[in-house]
């Protein structure tokens, strides 16, 4: 059987989950209908997106169309998640991006669908609720060939628009202007089909046409568009019918090298973690040894989902989805064996917010604690800072949305209620020059029983701290050498105004020890032995040191943004751009909306975010993603979390205590 990977996805209320679930209902895989308006659906897990009726977290389900599987993996909607859908959209062989025939067009479908785009995802669309009154075919196709894509084709005509008996009548051979329209999509490039065509019409049938649109659907450049709804399911059999002729399945190469992503992480029954992994090449099987992040884990179980639920197997193959036990390293986004083909394409933007988290029963510290470690662990879109000082827990954040999500979710899944203190930006720091500090064993003002020498020079841009060696790795005890590179790696966390240094080479120049000793007969005696505590406790004032030589420079997240909106709005959303630091190029005019691209300051995002409704009278969309980080004036500094290296007084004080 081929195999498909297929994602729904829409802007919130188009009616995704409703679809899936006319999906499953329709090809055997549910006996009953559920309904999102009596939170019965299948795929909505969390309680939580039952009582929002929004789905933010993907699951799969299954079903079967003819001689195709299809898995559909649900996918969130939010723009808060954006990198969250996008770590499913890709590892699917194809899309339906589901449009309201009422609504048309509205801003996350636009984001969806350069997302899709972005990731060369076949897609599909359809156009749902042309039950409901005020539901428009025509305007809402032309708005998707304005705002989405000009590459589309209507493959039918809608009857009864508007009333409960709407429905679809896919066209066929007799229908010219379908012809006409999709010689005109293929032309560019099946010459021959067309060519033929031209000489003579019945040379080329209805078959040779679909096929050849199935080529160009499959390498994305046509998306062939349904209508129907999710309620009555009109339309839903041609839609069917269309996702097992015009998307490609998956490839299924079992035989060739292991390859696969992690896109998904939950808890069993138990408490243990299920991996959800997409085979794209290569088989898995119980027992099956396989690297992530460094460690070799054992795979203990494997179930592969199928129409009936997840099923227990003992192996799973390229084109499947696999659950996986055993493997507690885990986390979203993880390659298993070879990066996924188009891998590259999608590397995650940092988060740039962040926000102090607080039990609201101070009871509660050490269970929020746990539960948000928990939640880190599985997802790096989720990030945990403790400042031990102060006894506080930051969490880093895409957007103010996923804060909302991530308190609703400690408070069911934990028992935890958390409030947030205000979100501020995370900047990085940048080295300006090299620097290098050392301080040596027994000498003073060093107390501790330690030689360490570093070096700190910049490097580039995403090329990571790298740790370099100028001494004989064999000169120290490992253990030694191992507290000096993990305490530098730790303290940069924080450099000279609190912020992470991410980019920089260090070189550690000078080591020097006192082995373990013991007076005659005695015992191992610490004050003539060097421990790696001393080593530990040495680093970071060195690195400080060697820190402060170099310098450095604050530098804050900027994020591109395309933002559209109504022509007649442009004089009254420039001015606020310039407000908000934001650097707009010129504008492109789309008929009654312009299009805007630009940069503007992370911190500002969301300000602009909530002016431009007022702005656009409400039609403003606006997309922006991580792009770079700038210099910022004035190098703010954030609140440190260490003992303070840099005031070696203090640092002595508080090392020496907690010793
Ligand atoms: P989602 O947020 O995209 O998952 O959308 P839902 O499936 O939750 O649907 C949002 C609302 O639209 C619900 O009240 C549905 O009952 C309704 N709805 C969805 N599809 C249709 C449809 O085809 N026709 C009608 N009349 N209502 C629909």
């Amino acid at each position: 059987m081929k195999r498909l990977n297929l994602g729904v996805v829409a802007h919130v209320d188009a009616g995704k989950t409703s679809l899936t679930e006319r999906l499953l209902f329709d090809t055997g895989a549910l006996d009953a209908i559920g309904s999102v308006d009596a939170g019965s659906t299948r795929t909505d897990s969390l309680a939580l997106e039952r009582e929002r009726g929004i789905t933010i977290r993907s699951a799969v389900a299954s079903f079967v169309i003819g001689d195709v599987g299809v898995n559909l993996l649900d996918t969130p909607g939010h723009p808060d998640f954006i990198a969250e859908v996008e770590r499913v959209l890709g590892v699917l062989d194809g899309a339906v991006l589901v449009v309201s025939a009422v609504e048309g067009v509205q801003p996350q479908t636009l984001v969806l669908m350069r997302a899709l785009r972005r990731l060369r995802v076949p897609t599909l669309i359809f156009v749902n609720k042309i039950d409901r009154g005020g539901a428009r075919a025509d305007a809402v196709l032309a708005g998707i060939a304005d705002r989405l894509t000009p590459r589309i084709v209507a493959m039918g005509s809608v009857t009864g628009l508007g009333s409960r008996e709407a429905g679809f009548r896919p066209y066929g051979q007799g229908d010219h202007a379908f012809t006409a329209r999709l010689l005109d999509l293929l032309s560019s490039d099946d010459d021959a089909l067309v060519a033929a065509y031209l000489q003579d019409e019945a040379a080329v049938t209805h078959e040779q046409l679909l096929h050849s649109l199935a080529g160009r659907t499959r390498r994305g450049q046509a998306h062939p568009v349904f209508f129907g709804s999710a309620i009555t399911g009109a339309g839903v059999p041609e839609l069917l019918a269309g996702i097992a002729r015009l998307l490609p399945p998956a490839d299924d190469h079992a035989d060739g090298p292991l390859s696969g992503t992690v896109f998904k992480i939950e808890r069993g029954r138990a408490g243990e973690k299920l991996a959800y992994v997409r085979l794209f090449s290569g088989s898995l099987g119980v027992r099956d040894r396989v690297e992530l992040r460094g460690r070799r884990e054992k795979v203990t179980g494997v179930g592969v989902f199928t129409s009936a639920g997840v099923e227990p197997r003992g192996c799973a193959v390229a084109g499947e989805i696999a659950q996986l036990r055993g493997l507690s390293s885990a986390r979203i986004g993880d390659p298993i064996g070879l990066p996924a083909p188009s891998a590259g394409a999608r590397q995650f933007a940092p988060p740039t917010l962040e926000t102090v988290v607080e039990p609201v029963d101070t009871a509660d510290k050490g269970s929020l604690y746990a539960a948000l470690a928990q939640l880190a662990e599985q997802d790096p879109l989720i990030g945990l800072r403790r400042d031990e000082l102060r006894g506080e827990v930051s969490l880093s954040l895409y957007g103010e949305v996923q804060k909302q999500v991530i308190s609703a979710t400690l408070e069911r899944e934990f028992a935890v209620k958390a409030c947030f203190r205000q979100t501020r930006v995370i900047c990085v720091e940048r080295l300006v020059g090299s620097g290098a500090a050392v301080e040596f064993i027994d000498v003073a003002p060093n107390p501790f029983l330690a030689t360490v020498g570093l070096r700190v020079e910049p490097a580039a841009v995403g090329a990571g701290v790298r740790y370099r060696l100028e001494v004989e790795l064999g000169s120290m005890p490992y253990a030694l050498m191992r507290a000096i590179e993990e305490t530098v790696r730790l303290t940069l966390r924080q450099g000279l105004y609190g912020w992470e240094v991410p980019d920089c080479v260090v070189t550690l120049t000078h080591t020097g020890y006192w082995p373990r000793q013991s007076h005659m007969h005695g015992s191992f005696d610490k004050s003539m032995s060097s421990t790696a505590g001393d080593f530990r406790n040495l680093t970071p004032l060195v690195l400080m040191q060697a820190l402060r030589q170099a310098g450095t420079r604050v530098c804050e997240p900027v994020h591109a943004f395309t933002l559209e909106a109504p022509t007649a709005s442009y004089g009254a959303v420039l001015p606020v751009l310039g407000q908000l630091g934001a650097v707009p190029s010129a504008p492109s005019s789309h008929g009654r909306t312009y299009l805007l691209t630009g940069v503007i300051p992370a911190a500002r995002v969301h300000e602009l975010q909530q002016r431009l409704p007022g702005l656009t009278g409400g039609e403003g969309v606006l997309e922006s993603a991580f792009s770079h980080y700038a210099v910022v004036e004035g190098f703010p500094s954030r609140p440190r979390t260490d003992a303070n290296p840099l005031d070696r007084a203090v640092y002595l004080l508080h090392v020496q205590r907690r010793v």
